[in-house]
């Protein structure tokens, strides 16, 4: 999942402080997962704002709204009149959802209220961790399971650099090296052959931005349906 984390409030406070009626817009996937975006971190935010702009004499009218996904136009395209009753829409979606949002209402702002940190899994309770840096060249099938790029601070693919010490990482001692962990994982696997692989340099090509993925099985499918009209 993607994990953000809320803006500092005076950041948020100062970006709302030029309109009259914000739209305070939640995202009921991701953002929600990690409490950063759901339903009740909108409500939690238009009330700090609600309480902020009283004590600062200004009048501000704050709404509330959480839909499933502010990343798909199936979703933000049926609330697009709602949005227009807006001066501005204060997101609390990653990056994608409030660019999408701001694609389909162009002539409202559309201001982020979080940081979009990482694709990440779940650690502990309250706890996320980075888990991919969406190389486009996943090497996960030969090193355990356990993402180089994104585990070992310098993203090495091909083994430990010489600053790993009793398994620990030279960047930061807390942490094991992950090259160790991903030794005693192929260990467990019966499959250390794996660790002599040598993998070719990176495929920055598979990175340049904006990424564009396209499903050609769907688009077929697509076409000829509209050909068969
Ligand atoms: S190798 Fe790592 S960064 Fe690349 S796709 Fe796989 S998990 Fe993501
Ligand atoms: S000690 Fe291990 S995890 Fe740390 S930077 Fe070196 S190879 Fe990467």
């Amino acid at each position: 999942m993607i994990v953000g984390e809320r803006k500092p409030f005076d950041e948020i406070k100062a970006k709302v402080s030029d309109y009259r009626k914000v739209l305070v817009l939640g995202c009921g996937t991701c953002v929600a997962v990690c409490m950063a975006g759901g339903e009740k971190e909108v409500e939690l935010l238009a009330s700090q704002l609600r309480l902020a702009s009283r004590m600062d004499k200004k009048e501000i009218e704050f709404a509330e709204h959480t839909i499933v996904r502010q990343c798909d136009r199936e979703y933000t395209e049926p609330i697009l009149e709602k949005l227009g009753e807006y001066d501005a829409v204060l997101s609390l979606a990653c990056g994608a959802g409030v660019q999408l949002v701001s694609d389909v209402v162009e002539d409202v702002a559309v201001l982020p209220a979080l940081n979009t940190r990482f694709i990440g899994s779940t650690r502990e309770e309250g706890v996320w961790i980075e888990r991919c840096r969406s190389c486009g060249d996943c090497v996960l099938g030969d090193t355990g399971g356990i993402c180089p790029l994104t585990i070992c601070p310098k993203g090495l693919v091909n083994g430990p650099c010489g600053g790993t010490n009793d398994g620990k990482c030279e960047v930061t001692s807390e942490k094991d090296c992950a090259w160790t962990t991903i030794y005693n994982r192929l260990d467990k696997q019966g499959k250390l052959d794996n660790i002599r692989r040598i993998f070719s340099p990176i495929k920055y090509s598979a990175q340049t931005t904006p990424g564009l993925q396209v499903n050609e099985a769907y688009l077929k499918v697509e076409t000829e349906g509209t050909d068969g009209q």
